[in-house]
Formats: structure tokens, sequence, C-alpha cells
């Protein structure tokens, strides 16, 4: 299985100091889903002192800006023409996280 880069970086990060249990926070344009996400990384603790970590993922919703109308909008399906003027080209202000969330 192909582990995502970014999954490695926050395992060592997670490693240095090991905790009962950590929270990642995954944007839904993230390049990988939940399932893909616990997936690789079940994959990744395996026979490791994170082996038993319960693993929390923080689902953030996906928001862009039309460029255009400056309507925010959610956009469906990673469809981004602007539900409004359907120009393309919105800016992403969320959406994209993928990270290791600090207590
Ligand atoms: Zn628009």
């Amino acid at each position: 299985m192909q582990i995502h880069p970014r999954l490695v970086v926050i395992y060592q990060q997670v490693i240095q100091k090991p905790v009962k249990n950590i929270s990642i926070a995954l944007g839904e344009l993230a390049p990988l889903d939940e399932s893909n996400l616990r997936a690789q990384w079940d994959e990744l603790v395996k026979n490791t002192a994170l082996e038993n970590i319960s693993l929390n993922i923080r689902i953030i919703p996906a928001e862009q800006q039309c460029m255009v109308c400056f309507l925010k909008y959610h956009p469906k399906e990673k469809e981004t023409a602007c539900p409004q003027c359907e120009s393309v080209g919105a800016k992403i202000i969320s959406g994209e996280e993928f990270y290791l969330d600090e207590k």
C-alpha cells in the first residue's frame, strides 16, 4: 500500500511522544478520504509502539469562494463551478487540510 508522505510525517511527530489517542484533521478535498486514511494509518503503525493508539479523524468541510461574484459555497462532488454565476477558478478557503491536531 502506498502511504501518503504527509501521514509518514504525522507518524514521526507522534512517535516522539507517544500518546493514547490522536486526532487528524482531514479536509473534504484532501487527496485521500477517511477510510483510505484509516487503512494507511493501520498499515503504518502495525508492529510499532503506535499500534494501539486510537485515531480520530476530524473531517473539515470544503468551502470555496468565487473570484467573480465572491459567493462562498460548498463545492459538490469536487465540482468547482460557481452555483451562482457558473465561473470556474474559485479560491479554496478550506477543505485541503491534512495535519495532526495539536492538543
Ligand atoms: Zn460566482
